[in-house]
């Protein structure tokens, strides 16, 4: 039997709260196994932005709905989908995100409230009132019923059978009063208001930020989060891209600094010594905006997960052209919402100028024979990032081209234009650098031109108007 323990993570709502009650909530962690179990429910997309591969796969799963409430689960779901994405910085990303919903069956709809002494008889056990705190919901194991086969065993046996490439998996509860928990698995009522919930779990699971509450919490240990730190040298704190010379370190909790990022004490579960970003943000009250730093982390991780390209073509990185067709290059890309990503594309590290689309074509008559490297970057540059060491949000796809032109020299047949002038030609792929000659006695030869254009047809037409008769020759030094 898989081990349970509480995660010393809480999310505590305060402060500007619609609720008006503050509350403790308790995330819970399942290690082990997956518990073994005939899977039921049915899986429905309910947003789709492209290949599970490349996306972010939100699971939120149904609790208390019976089997005549599966519509209105769907849309539910889709709500607590929506309501999520429509928070900055998801709402820039929204396309990098794919949701799915699971349909479960319960007997009974809603969720119990012991407090009532209300009870139903729903698939994964849910229930308020966890742990004394009216808002706190959980499914099993927890303080109401130990056994894990009851609740977190049936989320994990649905998950692992129908979505096993679930990056975040959210648990909608049938019920309209506000409630929730986190940390592996992230539960929220119905309620709208509950959306708050899910926005603050997804920063602990997402971007692995760190609750910015001051309170002292004695069980609380662990490292420094993006968002957190001990640091209090202005050059050394990590978010240092974000304040300005003029913000002063540590940063009053005044009105004065309420829009800025700073270094303000209190964060971590420690009221001193400890510091956060911003005087407020979702990491420390559920209902704020995520500040710069938490929307810079989260747009990181996003990163992490999805990028930039899609797909490409040509699939092969290594090509040969052996024939004159243009070469097509094209990426399809992930595109953020209101946003343009740069692309530009280079050859033998050579900026290709008015190429900055998804696309590129490439005569191989142009390029001539040879090696080349053929590039794409692609680069997220919004504001909302501004210290990416990793590189995070840029993307490199490189080519190498060998282009294997058969080089034949075929002089045409000189002739003269209307003017007088003569004209002598060369088909394409005429080799660079053939030198052309003319001769009136096939003894002395006089240099007329040599072809500087690589491997394309050649022209040459005579200044005067000559009208000795001559012979034309060409040839490539060397050869
Ligand atoms: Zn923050």
């Amino acid at each position: 039997m898989p081990q349970c323990q509480f995660k010393p993570q809480r999310a505590r709502l305060t402060g500007g709260k619609p609720w008006g009650t503050e509350l403790l909530l308790w995330g819970f962690l399942v290690f082990g196994s997956a518990l073994r179990m005939m899977a039921q429910g049915a899986l429905y997309p309910i947003l789709s932005n492209g290949p599970a591969t490349n996306r972010i796969n939100l699971v939120l799963l149904a609790e208390g709905y019976t089997s005549v409430q599966r519509a209105t689960f769907l849309a539910d779901a889709t709500n607590v989908v929506n309501n999520l994405l429509a928070r900055p910085p998801f709402q820039t990303y929204r396309s990098y995100f794919n949701a799915s919903a699971i349909f479960i069956a319960s007997s009974q709809s809603g969720s119990d409230h012991p407090s009532q002494s209300y009870f139903r008889d729903t698939y994964f056990n849910s229930t308020y009132d966890s742990y004394g705190i009216n808002q706190l919901v959980t499914i099993p194991p927890n303080d109401r019923d130990a056994d894990y086969t009851h609740g977190q065993g049936r989320v994990e046996a649905l998950l692992g059978a129908l979505a096993p490439q679930y990056d975040m998996a959210i648990l909608v509860v049938n019920d309209l009063l506000f409630g929730g928990s986190g940390g592996g698995l992230t539960i929220t009522s119905k309620s709208s208001a509950s959306s708050q919930i899910v926005a603050h779990e997804s920063g602990h699971s997402f971007a692995g930020l760190g609750d910015e509450y001051g309170d002292p919490f004695p069980a609380f240990s662990g490292p420094e989060e993006y968002n957190t730190t001990r640091e209090t040298s202005r050059g050394s704190i990590k978010w240092r891209a974000w304040i300005s010379p003029e913000t002063p370190i540590p940063t009053p909790p005044t009105s004065p600094y309420a829009a800025v990022v700073g270094l303000f004490e209190g964060a971590h579960y420690q009221p001193t010594n400890w510091f956060r970003p911003k005087l407020d943000c979702m990491m420390r009250t559920v209902g704020r905006p995520f500040c710069e730093v938490c929307s810079e982390a989260l747009v990181k991780a996003i990163y992490r997960r999805v990028r930039l390209v899609d797909g490409f073509i040509p699939a092969g990185s290594q090509l040969v052209a052996a024939g004159t067709q243009p070469l097509h290059f094209e990426v399809s890309l992930v595109e953020p919402a209101g946003q343009t990503l740069a692309v530009r594309w280079l050859v033998n590290q050579a900026v290709q100028e008015g190429a900055d689309g998804v696309s590129l074509m490439l005569s191989p008559l142009a390029l001539g024979n040879g090696v080349f490297q053929v590039r794409c970057e692609i680069c997220d540059r919004t504001t909302l990032v501004r210290d990416d060491p990793e590189g995070l949000l840029r993307q490199v796809l490189d080519w190498q081209l060998e282009v294997r032109l058969p080089v034949v020299l075929k002089l045409e047949m000189p002739g003269r234009l209307p003017d007088g002038r003569v004209r002598i030609g060369a088909a394409a792929p005429a080799p660079q650098g053939f030198i052309l000659q003319s001769s009136a006695d096939l003894v002395t030869w006089e240099a007329l031109a040599t072809n500087i254009t690589k491997l394309g047809s050649f022209e040459f037409i005579e200044p005067g108007t000559n009208r000795v008769p001559r012979f034309f020759r060409g040839f490539v030094p060397g050869h």
